[in-house]
């Protein structure tokens, strides 16, 4: 490792979700990265919900591994839990989620960075990017030392000019025991690069030693595990449970008696909060009428006995947290290890970037993560991922990388950041995509690894491994076209045990398409099925292909239809007071914006695809309400 006069080819500022997946594409793609972080002992620190995955951010995960970044790897070796959520719905809302073990998790990233040759970690803070000509040409850190490079991507988390808030009390700092980045917001806005004010929060960490589990319900993990990455060989680690707990009378009696004292609702944060991760308090005020809410009890890691308190998050005073907590059956003699608190910083309005998330203004300057407006580790690699791509295309003139809508839900993120002007913290939903159910985590290597091996961060062995897999899949699905099943006796009787029956004989496929039948059962009808030997991965792809065939095709010809939208007309006297299933929001927006087109619909921030999709077929069906 050596370099000259501080030259770099690309330097990325932050080492948090966003800047790992970043400096670890570069790097793997050959250039020479300076990794620039506030403490280095933070790496891609998960500093709320020691979790990744579940609904929509597990195919994150899932593409982000298919592309070649690093998140699904570091989840599948350092988990505590492994939980398919949602199993029993269908493949477009399962998903995948992991307890973490916080440490670990940060301890193996740290080694994927430091035994990488071209990737140079500093922990400094910078406060200045320099730009020539409307290009960036290098940043300078707080000890005034410029390092130069042909880009910058920045990955600053909630660092930004960042300001804590406990109950009334505050202070500058970008999360618990960090400082916060000042300076640099400064450095954009001179540059013409407006930023603008998020909030977000997170619970207390309790002592795992003063909690009484016997109060509570226990949530075990699945035995059967299922992992991120589509590499194969994962580690198999001991699994441990998360126990469920609910709010009582008197922790909405505490709450309500001290809101006076929430920084919120004293109008002390100006910046919106997530809006689908509300405080405790939110919840208690927002909906009033519920008389409990639940709140998972969830382990940090092997060597702490810090445990997360989930869906208790709150701003209000550290002695007022101690009687909620208390208040919790099971909590009673809690002791706080670290207190709740919220956290408001600067984030970049991400329509000022192109989809390839590269600054409109300045050539060469990346954006990724939560400076984005996004909240989540998911929604962060997934951008850092593609930011650290295109910052190399960047610096070696090839072509940007801009995944579509219908790719996945990375380019469905970006898109949505890039085109609607976020007000809240955006969090990925899979109710965001118009094409859920081709954007499933099952098939996310299918649609976007052959991209990872063109960019070249998938190697030439895994390649060969995926190809095979698809190979598998589609020889067993023909297959199955081709198994008769037979409506003798035995069968009726191995299908009475999942409420089936069979008249008359028909294809293995065709009856995989009943909602009680699996891959499994075929296996329990048929010799020639019990004898494939598939993997898990291939024999419940094959079952989705087949399941779902039809709503599947659907959305690949919805897919084709996307490019009319323009062409969709709305008619002006629509009384969008009268549809139903779209949300009050999206009805206030579309009435007072009254757009002309479906795609000007579309484009409306906070109308969500599937609001879009709703509105399509009561146009082509001609069933909207009119004034
Ligand atoms: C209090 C809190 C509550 C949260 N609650 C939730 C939640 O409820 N749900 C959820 O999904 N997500 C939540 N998150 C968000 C989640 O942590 C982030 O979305 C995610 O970590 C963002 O990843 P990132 O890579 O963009 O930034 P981060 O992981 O924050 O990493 C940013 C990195 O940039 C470094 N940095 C910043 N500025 C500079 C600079 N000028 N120079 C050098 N280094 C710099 C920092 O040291 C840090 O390492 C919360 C975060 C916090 C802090």
């Amino acid at each position: 490792m050596s370099y000259l006069n501080n030259q770099f080819d690309i330097i990325i500022v932050g080492a948090g979700h966003a800047g790992c997946e970043a400096a670890l594409a570069c790097a793997k793609l050959g250039t020479k990265v300076l990794l620039c972080t506030l403490n280095v002992d933070n790496i891609a620190l998960q500093p709320c919900n020691p979790a990744v995955g579940g609904p929509a951010k597990s195919t994150l995960v899932r593409e982000i591994d298919a592309l070649g970044g690093v998140m699904g790897e570091v989840t599948d070796a350092t988990y505590l839990q492994l939980k398919i959520l949602n199993s029993s719905k269908g493949p477009a809302v399962r998903a995948l989620r992991a307890q973490s073990d916080k440490a670990e998790y940060t301890r193996y990233m740290r080694n994927l960075i430091e035994s990488n040759e071209n990737i140079y970690l500093k922990q400094c803070c910078i406060t200045e990017l320099k730009v020539e000509n409307d290009k960036i040409v290098g940043a300078v850190d707080e000890f005034g030392i410029e390092y130069k490079a042909n880009a910058v991507v920045l990955t600053t988390g909630t660092s930004l000019e960042g300001r804590i808030f406990v109950g009334l009390r505050s202070y500058s700092a970008g999360r618990l025991g960090e400082k916060a980045a000042i300076g640099l917001s400064d450095s954009l806005n001179k540059l013409g690069i407006q930023t603008k004010k998020l909030k977000t929060g997170t619970p207390a960490r309790v002592d795992k030693r003063t909690i009484d589990y016997s109060k509570m319900t226990i949530q075990p993990g699945d035995e059967e595990l299922s992992f991120f990455s589509f590499k194969p060989d994962r580690p198999i680690r001991k699994t441990y449970p998360c126990y469920l707990t609910r709010t009582t009378e008197e922790t909405h009696a505490i709450i309500k008696a001290n809101l006076d004292k929430s920084p919120m609702y004293q109008g002390l944060i100006h910046g919106v909060g997530p809006r689908y991760c509300p405080s405790i308090e939110d919840k208690i005020v927002r909906f009033a009428s519920n008389p409990s809410h639940h709140i998972f009890i969830e382990p940090e890691g092997l060597g702490t006995y810090e445990t997360y308190i989930q869906g208790f998050s709150t701003s209000l005073p550290a002695d007022v947290q101690v009687k909620m907590i208390r208040s919790l059956p099971g909590l009673e003699k809690a002791h706080i290890v670290k207190p709740a608190y919220a956290v408001e910083y600067d984030y970049v309005p991400a329509v000022q970037t192109t989809h390839a998330l590269m600054s409109k203004k300045i050539k060469g300057l990346f954006f990724g993560g939560q400076i984005n407006g996004t909240s989540g580790y998911e929604e962060a690699a997934a951008q850092g991922l593609i930011a650290g791509i295109n910052a190399f295309n960047y610096v070696n003139g090839s072509e940007m990388l801009e995944l579509s809508r219908s790719s996945s839900y990375t380019g469905t993120l970006i898109d949505d950041l890039v085109t609607k002007d976020i007000q809240d913290p955006y969090r990925m939903l899979t109710s965001r995509s118009e094409y859920r159910l081709l954007l499933r985590q099952d098939n996310a290597d299918e649609r976007l690894t052959p991209i990872g091996h063109k960019i070249g961060l998938i190697d030439d062995m895994q390649y060969e491994r995926f190809n095979e897999k698809q190979r598998l899949i589609k020889e067993e699905k023909e297959r199955l076209e081709t198994v008769k099943i037979t409506a003798d006796e035995a069968t009726n009787e191995i299908l009475a045990k999942y409420n089936e029956h069979i008249d008359r004989g028909m294809r293995a496929s065709e009856l995989l398409k009943r909602p009680n039948i699996t891959y499994k059962v075929l296996k329990e009808l048929d010799d020639s099925t019990q004898n494939r030997n598939l993997s898990k991965e291939v024999f419940e792809q094959v079952e989705v292909i087949v399941k779902y065939d039809g709503y599947i095709k659907r959305q690949e010809e919805q897919v084709q239809q996307a490019g009319k939208l323009e062409k969709f007309k709305i008619p002006e006297n629509i009384d969008y007071s009268q549809i139903e299933h779209i949300s009050s929001e999206t009805k206030e927006k579309l009435a007072k914006i009254q757009p002309k087109t479906l795609a000007q619909a579309a484009r409306i921030g906070g109308v969500k695809p599937a609001d879009i999709s709703i509105l399509m077929v009561m146009l082509d069906k001609n069933t909207i309400a009119r004034k």
